[in-house]
């Protein structure tokens, strides 16, 4: 018989006994905080990152378990996962500069990084200088005594520039430069930046990593546990924690990442190439074709060549906007990397921070269409692009 009353029996509820057994896959870990018998390993909880579980901002064992599999993939030594992308590029940014500090960043940029960079520049007092992705001799020349981080993108969002990271990282590291790495377009299956000189790579897990279109998350592992420790403190700072349920979504998906990016890849090649034979079509940029400034690079670089490509019309603008209103099985819609098939218009949506000046940098037309392809059959694919093309022709 239980002797206490049921306003203290419904708070303390019985825990099932898993002795015998255990679950195949991990469990969600609802809970804020974890409770301790001995108050020194408590304290000794909350000193670094991989200590006993103490409180969800610090650590939860779905998300360490989400940040160890995306440490595992990319060979680092640990992770930090956070509630998106931007939560773990800003966690890493905000928490390594300070003000004084100069940062060299790759010019081809995701729009929201780039906003970030700028306002680093604008109103936090770090010095930044634009290199292009493929040319380790900028780096070289843009460095001072003050530089701290060099920032890239292993394929860029969205014209997919390949960055040349074993010359760039090279260049970095012989300075004591940190470099940091986004490598949520390439997804640890086509490329592994660590092993190429990285520091630190950062993922948007919202995308390939959980790669089902329902959840937002960002991981970003390190190659050192000095590095894991500083930014681990800064995000227990921030509060940029990510939350188990949306840490267990996206373990759940990584179990297919490998399948998923085959299958990305080969519907990219077979759009890609028809569409740059079609004559409503001024140009395609996707890295596996020869006609991509990265191509060469991209090649020696990585194994097949993402899921997204970008591409312009002939009729500019407009049929730009035509073909958008056309597609019938891709949607318009944000994000990418997921199963379903989407299509944007990054001058206007994901790039929109951008001037004219900018988006011309970067090779972002008015008319630039950016496709995530989907793991459907790519003829049913094909024959979608192919009826919205018709729509465009001049
Ligand atoms: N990095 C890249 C390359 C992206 O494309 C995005 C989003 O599109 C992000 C980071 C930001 O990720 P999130 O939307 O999960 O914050």
């Amino acid at each position: 018989m239980n002797p206490l009353r049921p306003e203290t029996r419904t708070v303390h509820l019985p825990q099932p006994s898993l002795e015998g057994s255990g679950p195949i896959k991990i469990p969600i870990y609802q809970t804020s905080g974890f409770v301790f018998e001995d108050p020194a390993v408590f304290a000794e909880g909350m000193r670094r990152p991989n200590g006993a579980f103490v409180y969800g901002r610090l650590s939860n064992p779905t998300v360490r378990a989400l940040e160890q599999a995306v440490a595992d993939l990319e060979g680092g030594v640990g992770g930090v996962a956070a509630s998106s992308g931007m939560g773990a590029i800003n966690t890493v940014l905000l928490g390594l500069l300070k003000a004084g500090d100069h940062l060299i960043a790759q010019r081809a940029l995701y729009g929201g990084s780039a906003a970030v960079v700028a306002d680093l520049a604008a109103r936090f007092g770090v010095e930044v200088t634009y290199v292009p992705e493929d040319d380790p001799e900028a780096v070289r020349a843009a460095l001072r005594p003050e530089t701290r981080m060099l920032y890239l993108e292993t394929i860029a969002n969205p014209m997919t520039q390949v960055a040349d990271l074993p010359g760039m990282c090279a260049v970095a590291r012989e300075a004591g430069v940190i470099t940091v790495v986004d490598n949520t377009f390439a997804s640890p299956m086509l490329c592994r930046p660590i092993e190429h000189g990285a520091d630190i790579v950062v993922h948007s897990a919202t995308k390939y990593l959980s790669g089902h279109t329902d959840v937002l998350g960002g991981v970003a592992v390190f190659a050192t546990e000095e590095l894991h420790e500083r930014v681990w403190h800064f995000a227990v700072e921030l509060g940029s924690t990510a939350d188990p349920f949306a840490a267990w979504l996206t373990l759940r998906g990584m179990q297919t990442l490998p399948l998923r990016m085959e299958r990305h890849c080969a519907n990219a090649r077979l759009l890609a190439t028809r569409l740059a034979e079609h004559p409503a079509v001024a140009r395609v940029h996707w890295p596996g074709l020869p006609t991509h400034p990265s191509y060469a690079l991209a090649a020696k670089l990585l194994p097949d060549f993402g899921g997204v490509f970008s591409f312009d019309l002939v009729g500019g603008r407009a049929a730009g906007e035509t073909f958008m209103r056309s597609v019938r099985l891709a949607l318009l819609a944000p994000s990418l990397g997921g199963v379903e098939t989407l299509v944007l218009h990054p001058a206007t949506t994901s790039h929109r921070g951008l001037d004219a000046e900018e988006l011309a940098a970067v090779g972002i037309g008015a008319g630039t269409v950016r496709v995530s392809v989907g793991i459907e059959h790519p003829e049913d694919l094909w024959a979608d692009f192919e009826q919205a093309l018709e729509h465009c022709r001049a």
